[in-house]
C-alpha cells in the first residue's frame, strides 16, 4: 500500500486509480461487457458467470455485485470466478476497500468471510446464495486449465502488459475461448496490439473503443468462433441436467443437509427424506465435531480437498451459525506431534509459509499456554479451527423456505419411470418422486440396485463423554493427536474416538471408553491424570462411512454394466480416448464417504453437488473433482482389469 493507494512493488503498478478506480471499473468491465442489458433480460432461475484474471482488491467483483443487486431479477444467480497469484492479506484488502464507502455493504460482507488466503481454491457464498465467488489462488496458467466452467463475460484485468508480460500470452486467450459459452464477451482496459491480435487469434471478435478518462482506447469483444473442443473423459463430463430445479435428498446428516442448503440457496425446491425420527440422528449426531484440518506437506488430492473444504466450512459457520450456546466455537485446534513421522509432517507444513491466521508451529510451552492445560508435546496450532455441534449445524442448514423435511421415511428402492425417479418403501409404496435424487446416506448410500457398485464401508467409532469441572474447564482449545479432547460444552468434554472394523453395532463398550482414555494420555498427561478416576458420563457410537482411498464420493452415478461394456477398450489400452457419452443414471447423484470429517468436508461438497446440478463452475480444480468423482472406481476397475472390492 502506498498511503491508501494499493500499489504492487512486485509489478511496479497500481491496482486501480484512487481518483477514479470505481468509475474506470464500471466503464471498462461492466459497461463494455453490456452487463446491465444482459442481466435485466435474465429469466428466473438463470445464472450468469463472470471470470476475471487478477482478483487484486476485489474492486471489480464488488462493483459487479453492486450492479447485479441493482438490476438482476431476484431469482437469478451470479457466479464470479477470479484468479489471483498473490492474494492480498485481509488487512491490506480492508484498507484498499475502505476507499469506496459506496461499496460499503458489499465490502463488509466480503471481509466478513475473507481471511488471509492460502494456495488452493477458495469458495464463498454471499447475498443469501445469489452471489457465489470462487477464487483460484495460484498462477492462472496453473489454475485456469483446471477450471470447469462456462463463462458468459470476461474481465481481462491484471497489471499492464508491459509490467506483467508473462500473463498476457496467447495461451491465456486460448484458454479463455475454451472456457467461454457461445457469445461470451470480453473487456480489458488495455488496447495493446498484441493483446488484440492474441484475442482475435483465439476466436474473439475485438473492437477498440474509447478508454476511460484520459486513456484513449480500450478493447472489448465477443467470442465469434468457438475453438475445437478438446477431448474430455466422458465419465467425468457433465451429464445433462433438467430445467426442473427441484430435487430429493435422501439422508439428513451433514452431507444431506449441506446439499439441500446449497441447492435451496440457488432457488431449488428440495425435499429431504430421513429414515430416523430426527435429523442428524446417525453419525452426524455427536455433540461436538472437531474442525480438524489434517494436511500433508506433499499436497496429495486428499490434503488439497481438505484444505479448501475446511476453509469453506469456517466461512459457512461464520455466516450461518451464531457461536456459543453449544453450537460452535472457533477456539483453535492444537495438533500435537505424537511420533517422529507426525513431527516431520508438521515441520513440513510449518516450513511452507502459511499465513499465521491459518496455522503456525508451537513448542510444548506455547501449546500449554494456548491450551490452558499442560501439554508435553510440540505441534501445529490452527487458530480458526475449533468444534461444532453437527446436529446444530444440520438444523441450521435446513432452515430455508425452499426445504421440506420428512423424517421417519425409509427408502428401500429407487425406480426410474419416464423422466422421474420413484422412491419406494419396503412394501413398494411410492413415498416421493422427482427427476433428481441425491443420496447422502453414508454407507447405506450403496443399498440401492443403482448404487450397489459403489465402494463404501462403515467403520464403527465411539466417543466418551466426561464431566467438566473447574479444573478441566481450563482447557481452552481442542487437542488432537491419535485421539482428541474438546473444551467443555454444556458441562461435558468429549473424547474420541475408537476405530473398529470388527463390529458394526451401536452399543457403547467399556473397552472403547478405556481406549479413548488412553488416547488422552498422548494429548495431556495432566488431563489424563485428572480424569483417570472419573467414570464417564456416557458414550456414543456412530458408523463413519469411508471409501478405499479415504476421499468422499461426490457427483453423478454411472450404470456400471453399460460403462464396463462401452469402454472395454480401456482395459486393453488405457490411453484410448473414447468420446461416446457416458451411461449415466439420469438425475442420480451421491454425496457420501466423509469418514469422520463431515464437519469440514460436507459443506463444500454440497456446493460441488449444486454446481454439478445447476451447471455452474465447479468449486474444485478438475483433478480434485475427478479424485472425488464416483466414476473413479469403475474406471480403475476397467483400466487395471481388477474387480473393485466393496471392502
Ligand atoms: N481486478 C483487480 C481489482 O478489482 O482490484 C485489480 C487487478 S490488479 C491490477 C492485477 C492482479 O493480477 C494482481 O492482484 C496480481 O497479483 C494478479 N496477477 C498478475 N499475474 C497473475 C498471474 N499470472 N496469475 C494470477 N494472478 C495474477
Amino acid at each position: 500500500m502506498d498511503g491508501d493507494q494499493p500499489f504492487s512493488s512486485r509489478f511496479d503498478d497500481v491496482y486501480f486509480s484512487r481518483e477514479s478506480g470505481l468509475d474506470e471499473t464500471r466503464h471498462v468491465f461492466l459497461t463494455h461487457n453490456r452487463l446491465e442489458q444482459r442481466w435485466t433480460a435474465l429469466s428466473a432461475g438463470e445464472h450468469f458467470c463472470i471470470a476475471e484474471t487478477g482478483f487484486g482488491t476485489g474492486l471489480n467483483f464488488l462493483a459487479a455485485w453492486q450492479l447485479w443487486q441493482a438490476c438482476a431479477p431476484v431469482d437469478t444467480f451470479l457466479h464470479f470466478v477470479s484468479t489471483e497469484k498473490y492474494p492480498l492479506s485481509r488487512t491490506d484488502l480492508q484498507r484498499a476497500l475502505a476507499i469506496w464507502p459506496e461499496l460499503g455493504p458489499f465490502s463488509a460482507e466480503l471481509l466478513s468471510q475473507y481471511q488471509d488466503l492460502t494456495p488452493g481454491w477458495q469458495h464463498f457464498s454471499f447475498a443469501g446464495g445469489r452471489v457465489t465467488l470462487t477464487l483460484l489462488i495460484g498462477d492462472l496458467f496453473d489454475t485456469l486449465p483446471q477450471l470447469d466452467a462456462a463463462v458468459d463475460a470476461w474481465f481481462l484485468d491484471g497489471f499492464a502488459p508491459a509490467r506483467n508480460p508473462d500473463m498476457w500470452q496467447p495461451a491465456l486467450y486460448q484458454r479463455m475461448a475454451e472456457l467461454s459459452r457461445p457469445g461470451a464477451t470480453v473487456a480489458t482496459f488495455t488496447s495493446v496490439g498484441d493483446v488484440r491480435r492474441g484475442l482475435i487469434a483465439a476466436g474473439f471478435a475485438m473492437q477498440k473503443v474509447k478508454g476511460f478518462g484520459r486513456k484513449r482506447e480500450m478493447l472489448c469483444g465477443q467470442l465469434e468462433q468457438a475453438p475445437a473442443s478438446r477431448w474430455q473423459a466422458p465419465w467425468y463430463a457433465r451429464p445433462n441436467t433438467t430445467t426442473e430445479r427441484s430435487a430429493i435428498v435422501v439422508g439428513a446428516g451433514l452431507a444431506g443437509c449441506s446439499t439441500a442448503h446449497s441447492l435451496a440457496r440457488r432457488g431449488w425446491q428440495v425435499t429431504v427424506l430421513e429414515r430416523l425420527p430426527e435429523i442428524a440422528g446417525a453419525a452426524s449426531g455427536n455433540p461436538q465435531g472437531i474442525l480438524y484440518c489434517k494436511l500433508s506437506p506433499h499436497h496429495p488430492p486428499l490434503s488439497r480437498f481438505i484444505q479448501s473444504s475446511y476453509q469453506y466450512s469456517l466461512r459457512l459457520l461464520q455466516r450461518e451459525l451464531e457461536p456459543g450456546e453449544g453450537r460452535w466455537q472457533a477456539c483453535g485446534v492444537l495438533q500435537l506431534g505424537s511420533d517422529e513421522k507426525e513431527l516431520r509432517r508438521q515441520q513440513g507444513l510449518a516450513d511452507q509459509g502459511y499465513p499465521h491466521s491459518f496455522l503456525y508451529a508451537v513448542n510444548a510451552a506455547e501449546a500449554s499456554a494456548l491450551a490452558g492445560v499442560k501439554v508435553e508435546r510440540s505441534g501445529l496450532f490452527f487458530p480458526g479451527g475449533g468444534w461444532v455441534s453437527p446436529p446444530a449445524l444440520c438444523r441450521r442448514l435446513l432452515e430455508h423456505p425452499n426445504i421440506q423435511v420428512r423424517t421417519t421415511t425409509t427408502i428401500v428402492e429407487l425406480r426410474r419411470d419416464d423422466d422421474q425417479w420413484q422412491l419406494l418403501d419396503e412394501n413398494g409404496n411410492q413415498l416421493a418422486t422427482s427427476g433428481t435424487v441425491i443420496i447422502c446416506g453414508a454407507h447405506e448410500t450403496a443399498r440401492f440396485a443403482q448404487t450397489r457398485h459403489l465402494a463404501l464401508k462403515p467403520i464403527r467409532g465411539q466417543i466418551t463423554h466426561l464431566p467438566a469441572d473447574n479444573d478441566s474447564s481450563r482447557l481452552k482449545t481442542v487437542l488432537c493427536a491419535d485421539g482428541y479432547v474438546s473444551p467443555a460444552r454444556q458441562g461435558q468434554h468429549h473424547l474420541g474416538a475408537s476405530f473398529r472394523f470388527d463390529r458394526l453395532d451401536l452399543v457403547p463398550s467399556d473397552e472403547e471408553n478405556q481406549h479413548n482414555l488412553e488416547l488422552l494420555l498422548g494429548l495431556s498427561p495432566e488431563l489424563h491424570q485428572h480424569f483417570s478416576s472419573t467414570p464417564p458420563l456416557g458414550a456414543r457410537v456412530g458408523l463413519r462411512c469411508t471409501a478405499p482411498d479415504y476421499l468422499p464420493l461426490l457427483g453423478p452415478v454411472l450404470k456400471p454394466d453399460s460403462f464396463l461394456q462401452q469402454y472395454a477398450v480401456l482395459g486393453k489400452d488405457a490411453s484410448q480416448q473414447p468420446d461416446e457419452q457416458a451411461p449415466w443414471q439420469p438425475g442420480l447423484y451421491v454425496n457420501t464417504a466423509h469418514g469422520s470429517r463431515g464437519m469440514i468436508s460436507a459443506p463444500l461438497s454440497g456446493e460441488l453437488l449444486a454446481a454439478w446440478l445447476n451447471n455452474e463452475p465447479l468449486p474444485l480444480p478438475r483433478d480434485l473433482s475427478e479424485a472425488v468423482h464416483p466414476s473413479r472406481f469403475l474406471l480403475r476397475q476397467l483400466v487395471r482389469g481388477k474387480q473393485t472390492s466393496r471392502h
